[in-house]
């Protein structure tokens, strides 16, 4: 079971989600939970970004596919439909999004959100609500927008309680390329370098940070489940 935080492959989030990902946005993947993901690095093709100090998440949509005799997709406004009539991607979390403002009673759509911080290296950045949707322009032409909340509960991670949104953030991509780079792809207790995990060094809930990479290093699960231990 993949937490909030935790360091994956691209091999290791397609088995965790049973299916090979290709695509950016799946909505419903099948027939499950959404499922995005993101980059906010330089060079990312859309311009996906973290506010609200670690608890929204705002997701650009996507771009028509490029073909060799069409246009340059960056230059064509993002489509709601395809050429078949069907909704897209965007389409299809839009109106999701839509529905929920319409009526009251319906959930939100529930959207598991992964974070490619380098090549190879992606992050679970947890559950999130999709509350709102809205097209603007951008470089002359019309892009979605997703805003995404922090969802109030993320499922426990093995040997832990639940995490209550009032005791975690997102921590920013720029935080986390930092610590990953400071502690070179490594446990900094035991060097290992497998199912590592993004740990507050002072939990959120105890005043600690998710701004500065002072705050977070990386940690294996047996020495984050040892500290979780320690603290509760
Ligand atoms: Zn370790």
């Amino acid at each position: 079971m993949i937490g909030q935080g935790d360091v994956i492959s691209y091999l290791e989030m397609c088995k965790e989600q049973g299916v090979n990902l290709q695509r950016g946005m799946n909505f419903h993947l099948r027939g499950g939970l959404s499922v995005i993901l993101m980059s906010v690095r330089p060079g990312a093709p859309y311009a996906d970004r973290i506010e609200s100090d670690g608890k929204v998440l705002v997701y650009e949509g996507h771009d028509v596919a490029a073909s060799p005799e069409g246009p340059n997709p960056k230059t064509v406004d993002q489509p709601m439909y395809t050429p078949g009539g069907a909704l897209t991607q965007n389409g299809l979390f839009f109106a999701a999004a839509k529905s929920v403002q319409r009526c009251t009673t319906t959930a939100p759509e529930i959207v598991k959100v992964y974070e490619k911080i380098k090549a190879g290296v992606w992050v679970y950045n947890g559950l999130f609500r999709l509350v709102d949707a809205w097209q603007e322009v951008s470089n002359a032409r019309l892009v979605f927008k997703f805003r995404l909340e922090l969802d109030k509960e993320q499922p426990a991670q093995s040997g832990q309680a639940a995490l209550d949104i009032d005791h975690t953030r997102l921590i920013p991509s720029s935080v986390k390329l930092a610590a990953w780079k400071r502690d070179k792809g490594k446990c900094v207790l035991c060097g290992s370098q497998d199912n590592l995990h993004f740990d507050h060094i002072i939990p959120y809930s105890k005043g600690g940070s998710s701004l500065v990479s002072e705050n977070i290093q990386l940690l294996c699960a047996r020495h984050n489940l040892r500290k979780h231990d320690k603290i509760e």
